[in-house]
């Protein structure tokens, strides 16, 4: 009997999932369950789709013949109401009900509800789906102004395409500076400038009361202050949490996401979750806001849920970057805890090598638990392994080229004769010679460095 393996969700983690199953056994029965009306798209290009960048059918990156082709069984606009464990089975909105042999929960994330009145206003958007998203596109013809309410990747995504196409965006948000939860003081303090000279109107400390309408469309946005601010279009679904609804009711372990093994095993060994809905694991510790939504740690778990689905023994993913994003052409990464403030035990070193790039590196106990990127990416793939394997701060900064500059080197005071380390021949090493010099043995021709320790001289064969 062929296994069944049924997926929930067909973003990033769930979509490489089914297809690593695929491709490993022939034979298996592979479903993927999506309450979304669309195959497999990439999400995070839904910016890009609205500015008008990207066609349809460049967002969407895999049809349904392709799935056909590949024998895997796409249900679209299908929710799936309920695990039961028990029985390996999950029971469909509609009633029917499917046996698994091998669950894979990848149903992401999804927006808090900012309860207030007005959400369910026309010209009110979670803009998180590809039907949001081709709403949105075609009702632009009738925005002037938008409004952003909040923080995140999709509010940041968002402003920058909506100023791309000619529209006014005010963005409230919550606090004092720009999303404090994730990002340090210097980032928050980079992206806001950034987006005002953009010409984003950013309004802090602003909780939204209401979203005003009339005729049943968005006019605007009336704050607890008593401010209002006019908006054809608004975007509420900024602060995101992993949806885990399903895995509590069914009995799974679940704290901010589903708690899963380093081989994304939850506390049932027959289901698994991958992406933004699994919790990271123990080690990957992520601190209080302890989530990472990120397409690329979604995606590269997608491939070892698979292996773990099959029995397959798997490398971690080693994925810590929690935001990945570009604005403005400007890489922000954030990696692991890199927006950590300083205290006894965590040390914090930035790099501001010119205006537009900064580099903070946060370390615990002289350990890499994060880092933040902005300005180019470069540096991103090797900060996250090494946050991820929580590398010594002197291998960090070796590898960075970041180790501090070598203390000025002293002058020997004094003239010496010793021995070469190789050949054991004579050499004379006159004062005023600066430790760290190199000096060739005469006899044996080795090049040996002059080491000078502030008391004593000797010769070395290591290069200085
Ligand atoms: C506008 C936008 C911009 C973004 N920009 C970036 C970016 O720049 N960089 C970055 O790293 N990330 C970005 N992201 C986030 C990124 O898209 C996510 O981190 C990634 O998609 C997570 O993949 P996933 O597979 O875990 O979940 P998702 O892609 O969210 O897929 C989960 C799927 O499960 C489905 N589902 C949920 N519950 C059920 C159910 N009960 N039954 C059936 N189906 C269900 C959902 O409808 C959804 O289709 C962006 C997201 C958006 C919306």
């Amino acid at each position: 009997m062929s296994t069944h393996f049924v997926i929930i969700g067909n973003g990033a983690a769930g979509y490489r999932a089914a297809k690593a199953l695929r491709r490993a056994d022939g034979d298996a029965m592979v479903s993927v369950f999506t309450e979304e009306l669309h195959p497999f798209y990439l999400r995070r290009q839904l910016g890009e789709f609205l500015a008008g960048n990207l066609t349809l059918p460049e967002v969407i990156f895999q049809s349904r013949n392709t799935y056909r082709r590949d024998r895997i069984d796409l249900l679209l606009g299908t929710a799936v109401a309920r695990i039961e464990p028990a029985a390996h089975a999950v029971a469909l909105a509609s009633g029917q009900r499917v046996q698994y042999d091998r669950l894979l929960i990848a149903t992401g994330t999804r927006a808090v509800p900012l309860g207030i009145p007005g959400t369910d206003l026309e010209g009110v958007t979670l803009f998180d789906t590809l039907t949001c998203a081709s709403e949105t596109r075609k009702a632009l013809k009738d925005v002037r102004r938008a409004a952003i309410l909040g923080e995140g990747v999709i509010g940041l995504t968002l402003a920058e395409s909506l100023l791309g196409v000619g529209i006014r965006v005010t963005q409230a948000i919550r606090g004092e500076r720009f999303w404090p939860e994730i990002l340090d003081e210097q980032t928050s303090a980079l992206v806001e400038t950034i987006l005002e000279d953009h010409g984003v109107a950013l309004r802090r400390n602003q909780q939204p009361r209401a979203i005003i309408g009339a005729a049943g469309r968005a006019i605007g946005v009336e704050t607890a202050d008593g401010e209002t601010f006019p908006a054809e279009l608004v975007a509420c679904g900024c602060r995101r949490r992993p949806a885990v609804e399903m895995a509590r009711d069914a009995g799974l372990d679940v704290g901010r996401g589903i708690h899963v093994d380093a081989s994304l095993q939850t506390s049932d060994p027959d289901i698994f979750a991958a992406g933004d809905v699994a919790e990271p694991v123990p080690g990957d510790d992520f601190g209080e806001e302890g989530a990472a939504f990120c397409w690329q740690r979604a995606w590269a778990q997608g491939g070892l849920a698979a292996a773990s689905m099959l029995g397959h023994q798997a490398a971690p993913t080693l994925e810590a970057v929690r935001i990945r994003t570009i604005l403005f052409g400007h890489d922000l990464a954030v990696i692991g805890r890199g927006h950590l403030p300083e205290s006894d035990t965590v040390k914090a070193l930035e790099f501001r090598e010119d205006p537009a790039l900064y580099r903070r590196l946060v370390f615990e106990n002289d350990a890499l638990v994060g880092a933040i990127v902005f300005g180019t990416g470069e540096t991103v793939h090797e900060l996250n392994r090494m946050v991820a394997q929580k590398a010594p701060r002197d291998t960090v900064e070796g590898r960075l080229g970041l180790a501090p500059a070598a203390p000025a080197v002293d002058r020997l005071p004094s003239t010496f004769a010793r021995h070469c380390p190789i050949c054991a021949a004579e050499l004379v090493v006159h004062h005023g010679t600066r430790a760290g010099a190199v000096l060739r043995c005469h006899a044996c021709n080795t090049d040996l460095v002059v080491r000078w320790d502030g008391e004593h001289g000797w010769l070395d064969v290591d290069q200085p």
